[in-house]
């Protein structure tokens, strides 16, 4: 027996300053050297281009006057004149304009695991009501022409000539387009491009610039399609739920969407973290959360949800926990959900619209028994120095913990004062209690 087993430290600062960290989780090493955090994030804007007229709605195909460019749509949120929220499925082509959707889940039309992988590897084939709805969409002209429409822009766009997509037969193209049906690669695109009133290419509506109740109803219907891609595939393990904002975090257009993909694996960042959590099954809290707040990195805190500055992160990474009794993001109660959403909210309201980033959720995969909370990543795609990396794995970040913090704070205070936000305790004002996250609780 190990008399003296402690666990390592994961914030180490030496005599200069330069601050040592390790991720409890992934064992990813990062150094923050001194005298680099108060630079500028290093964030290139381009230069403002006035909006031309009517370029709010058409600017890329992810806008509202372009629904015909992208796949045929699962389900849409529509907002009524009194306030109310409705989420319709499966809109048939004739009726894509009646409304205007606030967010709409489309089949992502380049897949990264397409239908014919879960075909080919599984036999997986398209579930009775899904083929149903296929054959139903494609009996209405309307719907056939949007399909053949969206094909062809696929195939040529994956190397086919206008010519071998015309030699092709109707029937065979059609076939090429079941994985807008059956697939388990989807977008939730948000209706704005620009921010209301914008008059120049800069002015993006974001994550951070929706009002709190738009967000709340943009991750409601996230959690819904992660659910629903989840109960179609049997095959699948997991749904990987991301956000790529701006083209430096890998987003195609400039135009809030997340992406939710199925998946046949945990992944690695889970099969790491579920090492530790099973030696340690409160380990969530311990190693995250209360360790954060004992080093002074809570940023926020509501009932139900907490977030500090990230440490062992290759990018500056803001943490945001779940502090649900529930694993799956789709079994929290309304109240845990919108916790969640205000906290994500302000902290991408708090990142700033020109800071590109990426969301990355994580939470509990299909077939493991071990509860563990949800969690999103927000991690600012920043420049980071390269070459030292590759030499060490060693990775050095130009602004650690404390200076995310320290960035991050004064706008929250800010944005509060303006409404911006949703209420929440701010820094020094958190309880930051022991042990705040109940996935590790004892079900009576
Ligand atoms: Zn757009």
């Amino acid at each position: 027996m190990h008399l003296f087993l402690r666990e390592p430290s994961w914030l180490t600062e030496m005599a200069d300053g330069t601050l040592k960290q390790l991720n409890p989780f992934s064992g990813t090493e990062v150094w923050t050297v001194p005298g680099r955090g108060n630079r500028p994030l290093g964030i290139k804007l381009p230069d403002p281009a006035p909006l031309a007229p009517g370029e709010q709605t058409k600017a890329c195909s992810f806008c509202s006057e372009r629904y015909l460019e992208t796949p045929p749509e699962k389900s849409r949120v529509v907002r009524h004149a009194d306030g109310t929220w409705e989420t319709r499925y499966r809109t048939p082509a004739e009726h894509l304009f009646d409304t205007v959707a606030e967010f709409r889940r489309v089949p992502n039309l380049f897949e990264i695991l397409s239908f014919d992988y879960w075909h080919a590897n599984y036999g997986y084939r398209l579930p009775e009501r899904i083929a149903e709805r296929k054959a139903r969409y494609l009996a209405s002209p309307a719907g056939r022409q949007h399909v053949l429409g969206v094909i062809d822009t696929k195939l040529r766009a994956s190397g086919k000539s206008p010519a071998e997509v015309a030699a092709m037969s109707e029937d065979a193209r059609i076939e090429a387009a079941s994985g807008f049906f059956g697939g388990g690669h989807d977008v939730v695109l948000a209706r704005r491009h620009f921010v209301d009133g914008a008059t120049d290419n800069t002015q993006l509506a974001s994550s951070g610039t929706l009002t709190p109740d738009e967000h709340a109803q943009f991750l409601n219907f996230t959690v819904e399609g992660a659910a629903t891609l989840l109960s179609l595939n049997r095959y699948a393990r997991y749904v990987a739920v991301f956000q790529n904002w701006l083209k430096p975090a890998g987003a195609s257009f400039d135009h809030l969407h997340k992406q939710l993909v199925a998946i046949d694996e945990r992944g690695v960042q889970h099969e790491l973290a579920m090492t530790r959590l099973r030696a340690n099954p409160n380990v969530f809290n311990e190693d995250a959360v209360n360790y954060a707040a004992y080093s002074n990195l809570i940023i926020a805190e509501n009932e139900h949800a907490v977030a500090f500055a990230g440490f062992g992160h290759r990018y500056p990474t803001i943490e945001i926990y779940s502090k649900s009794e529930h694993s799956n993001p789709w079994d929290h109660t309304p109240d845990e959900l919108r916790a969640m959403s205000d906290m994500i909210h302000a902290m991408h309201a708090a990142t700033g619209v020109d800071v590109p980033c990426n969301e990355e959720w994580h939470y509990r995969p299909a077939d493991v028994d071990l509860a563990m909370p949800w969690r999103v990543m927000l991690k600012w795609r920043i420049s980071t120095l390269a070459g030292f990396e590759g030499a060490t794995k060693i990775y050095l970040n130009t602004i650690g913990p404390y200076a995310i913090r320290d960035r991050v704070v004064p706008k929250l205070y800010a944005l509060r004062d303006q409404h911006k936000i949703a209420q929440m305790d701010i820094a020094s004002e958190c309880a930051c209690r022991p042990n705040s996250l109940k996935y590790n609780r004892p079900r009576h």
